[in-house]
């Protein structure tokens, strides 16, 4: 018997589903407000369901339906208490990050999008595990249901934004990441606004013109790091496949075809793409674009030897793009104590089990 997840479910896809087996379809809103405002995994306790609803859960549950409920393998809290990083556990035992960043008066989720990654990044921890599979919508959905169940139990209200930034590169994994992106800001789930949420890619050309043609509502991040081919295929590998000029091309055709301003990303490592020269390049590289640069001092990893960009370097290449008309941010390191850099706190759990191996 094949199962689906309703956590992999449109609300038209649940109407269906419900309907297929006798139901009538206004039971889907019931079903998506425990599911998707509650954050419900224990259905079957829910007394205030509808008794045919209750009915069809009690047929249905854990025989061909299923929820997404990835249990939580590690969850660390930064000193600060404002950072929260959660191991997920999934169905077939991968494990995936999900991070919830607090800033005043909001929070945000940073979501993976794949088990590993193909792209090879060498200053990530994801990219040095390799690519192990897509993640389905539900499992993209069930990271934000865990954020928001643990900022509920904390009396906070919800999550205000989302970054698909973890482990992963989401224009990889384009039809999923949509499909949970459309869940996630249905009005009768979790509800969050298209403009709350950023979509980040490594460069990946056909994934940023799709978003283009589609008129994806959501904010494209790419993730530049340097501005020359040599030096980006050194730190970045799929640029060997996707080189700049392609990649500035897309980019150029999504502002003109969306009227959207793209944010790019720069994580700043020491003596390699930190250089008032480089800040001059990435200038050039951005000419005629609304840009803004995302500046972000490297988190360090175990496998990658590159130290962070010290503080007045940092402001000095901030002060070189503004010069140049370029808004910037530096970003804060947060949860630098929580090993809060995609893959990271996979790959500590990795080591320290290798480590007791030995
Ligand atoms: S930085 Fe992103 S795209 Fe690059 S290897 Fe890591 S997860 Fe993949």
């Amino acid at each position: 018997m094949s199962t689906i997840s309703l956590h992999d479910l449109t609300f038209a896809e649940t109407e269906q589903r419900l309907a297929d087996d006798g139901l009538a379809r206004h039971h889907a809103r019931a079903l998506w407000r425990a599911l998707h405002r509650q954050s419900e995994l224990d259905l079957a306790a829910r007394r205030d369901l509808s008794p045919p609803l209750r009915r069809w859960l009690d047929a249905h549950l854990h025989q061909d339906v299923t929820l997404d409920a990835p249990t939580i393998n590690a969850k660390i809290d930064s000193s600060d208490e404002r950072t929260r990083k959660l191991l997920l556990r999934l169905d077939d035992g991968q494990e995936i990050e999900t991070v919830v960043m607090g800033y005043p008066g909001r929070f945000t989720a940073c979501l993976s999008t794949q088990a590993g990654c193909a792209m090879g990044c060498v200053f990530c921890a994801t990219g040095q595990m390799g690519f192990v599979r897509h993640l389905r919508p539900g499992e993209i959905v069930a990271q934000v249901l865990h954020a928001q169940r643990l900022l509920h139990s904390m009396g906070e209200p919800g999550l205000r934004n989302l970054v698909l930034m973890g482990m992963g590169e989401p224009l990889h994994n384009y039809d999923a990441v949509m499909k949970a992106l459309g869940i996630i800001t249905d009005d009768r789930g979790v509800n969050l606004g298209p403009a709350k949420i950023s979509v980040s890619t490594v460069g990946v050309v056909p994934g940023i013109l799709r978003m283009a043609e589609e008129q994806c509502p959501y904010n494209l991040a790419v993730s530049l790091h340097a501005a020359t081919d040599e030096e980006r295929s050194a730190l970045v590998p799929s640029n060997r496949r996707w080189p700049l000029a392609d990649l500035m091309a897309a980019c150029r055709t999504y502002g003109e075809k969306t009227g959207r301003r793209i944010f790019f990303g720069w994580t700043l490592i020491e003596g390699r793409n930190d250089s008032p020269a480089h800040a001059r390049r990435v200038a050039e590289l951005l000419q005629g674009l609304d840009a803004h640069v995302n500046l972000i001092p490297l988190n360090p990893t175990q496998g990658y030897s590159g130290r962070t960009t010290g503080e007045a370097v940092v402001e000095e290449f901030q002060s070189i793009l503004q010069d140049a008309g370029f808004p910037s941010t530096i970003r804060q390191r947060r949860g630098i104590d929580v090993a809060a850099g995609c893959g990271q706190l996979r790959a500590s759990k990795a080591k320290r089990q290798s480590e007791a191996l030995e």
